[in-house]
């Protein structure tokens, strides 16, 4: 069967399942999930709680996608900014974004906490300002977000205050958010299939859909079967390829790439990282860290544009990593491996459905453990017949990018290399 997972720390050190067999024949049920990370994997356990029928398909295997690849951390907030989502959707819409945002950590760690998930599961994230300005911003941001949206999670550290939480170098403070969470993804993807599996839904792994016409019916069919649904549930993200073409355009896969040390030695890790906190920077091209929990740091940095992966992605991602660590010269790197991120023009998920029966949430823009893992029971009340939720999130417009589906690369690119050389100045 197809589906190796990558070569990363993750699925080197997650206890991974026994695979889960291809589909082979025809069979009815009330829903056909496409896609096995946090999106399809919480859709289809939180509808099997309600006692639903369902299936999912996964290409590859569980959580092979960007669920098992990601940097694991699980941020408040949404991926954009919440002034930016007033201007867009209005004060009310905007709190009650916010506020799913918040349920959205909350119902990763009560996922965790229920399905009893072993998945190293840690608290804090430190938002470092990269340039002076943004330091600034930061703590606009805190006084905003506690006045308006009643947030009391946040505290601003001044450079001084960071270097006692941190040895990274080039920063001008911090905004510590007491209510981030982080985790190891694979663990948690692997604990969601095991759960949905318990429950009764059928998991076929390397299987893969092909395309999705109109979402008027709810056929789906694979290489060696098809599944009759009432309802088809797409959680492809950025591996969604040529599944359903209109939907295409509104998301764009990014590399992104992380690396794992060997576990650092005992003397660096108070240093680097002492209260094993989430680590982010404020550069459009994000830096973020995290320490295992055998104390190796899981670095991600650096991303590209095309359909390729650097050849020597450890050698790509070490010098993000030793320019804010310069003492970890001398430490080995031992895996690097990348992922697609979807990402939207607004940064905000895409939510919708397509005819009578085929939804999707995609395009969580880099923030998706929480999202997705929330899109997933959003998209489950919404088929059990309670939209509130799924029509808040779908309620922020969506932006095609310009030249669609198949010309959407040359302006993307030129843009995101505009940003990235913005990274480099004036810090
Ligand atoms: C390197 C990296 C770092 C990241 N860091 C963070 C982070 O720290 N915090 C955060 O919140 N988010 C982060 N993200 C984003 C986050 O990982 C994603 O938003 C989230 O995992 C998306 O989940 P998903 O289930 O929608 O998609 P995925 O996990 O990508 O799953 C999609 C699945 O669909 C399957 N599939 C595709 N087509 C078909 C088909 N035709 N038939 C059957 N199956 C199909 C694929 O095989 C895949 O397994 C990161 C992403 C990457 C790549």
């Amino acid at each position: 069967m197809s589906g190796k997972y990558p070569d990363s720390w993750y699925a080197a050190s997650a206890p991974l399942l026994a695979a889960f067999p291809p589909l082979e024949g025809d069979l009815n049920t009330d829903v056909c999930v496409i896609g096995g990370g946090y999106t399809g994997l919480s859709t289809a356990l939180h509808l099997r709680k309600k006692g639903y029928d369902v299936v999912v398909l996964e290409a590859e295997r569980v959580g092979w996608g960007a669920s098992g690849r990601n940097g694991g951390h699980v941020g408040t907030g949404q991926r954009a900014d919440q002034a930016s989502i007033e201007k867009w959707v209005g004060m009310e819409t905007a709190k009650g974004l916010w506020q799913l945002s918040l349920d959205a950590v909350a119902l990763v760690c009560a996922l965790i906490e229920e399905h009893r998930i072993d998945c190293e599961l840690g608290s804090g994230n430190l938002h470092l300002a990269a340039k002076r300005h943004q330091g600034a911003e930061l703590q606009a941001e805190l006084e905003y977000l506690n006045a308006v949206y009643g947030y009391d999670g946040l505290s601003y550290l001044g450079a001084p205050d960071v270097r006692e939480l941190t040895s990274a170098q080039g920063f001008h403070g911090a905004l510590l958010d007491k209510g981030c969470r982080h985790l190891h993804p694979l663990k948690y993807a692997l604990g969601l299939a095991r759960a949905a599996a318990d429950a009764g839904v059928r998991i076929h792994e390397g299987t893969r859909a092909q395309p999705v016409r109109d979402g008027a019916s709810g056929r789906v069919t694979t290489a060696n079967g098809t599944v009759t649904a009432q309802h088809v549930v797409l959680g492809c993200n950025a591996y969604l390829g040529n599944l359903v073409p209109r939907l295409a355009g509104n998301i764009m896969p990014i590399n992104n790439f992380v690396i794992a040390t060997e576990p650092l030695p005992s003397r660096l890790l108070p240093q680097v990282n002492r209260d094993n906190l989430s680590m982010s920077d404020t550069l459009f091209v994000i830096n973020y860290w995290k320490l295992s929990e055998e104390g190796r740091l899981l670095f991600g940095g650096g991303e590209n544009y095309s359909s390729r992966f650097p050849r020597d992605i450890k050698a790509f991602v070490r010098p993000h990593m030793l320019k804010i660590y310069p003492e970890l010269e001398d430490v080995d790197i031992e895996f690097g491996w990348g992922g697609a991120v979807g990402i939207t023009l607004n940064r905000m998920p895409d939510f919708g459905r397509i005819g009578g029966c085929l939804w999707y949430a995609q395009g969580f823009s880099g923030h998706g453990v929480p999202t997705a893992t929330m899109a997933g029971h959003l998209l489950a009340e919404a088929i059990d017949g309670d939209k509130t939720g799924f029509d808040l999130m779908a309620s922020v417009p969506t932006h095609r990018f310009p030249g669609g589906t198949l010309l959407r690369w040359p302006g993307l690119v030129a843009g995101m290399l505009f940003y990235s050389l913005r990274d480099k100045l004036g810090r």
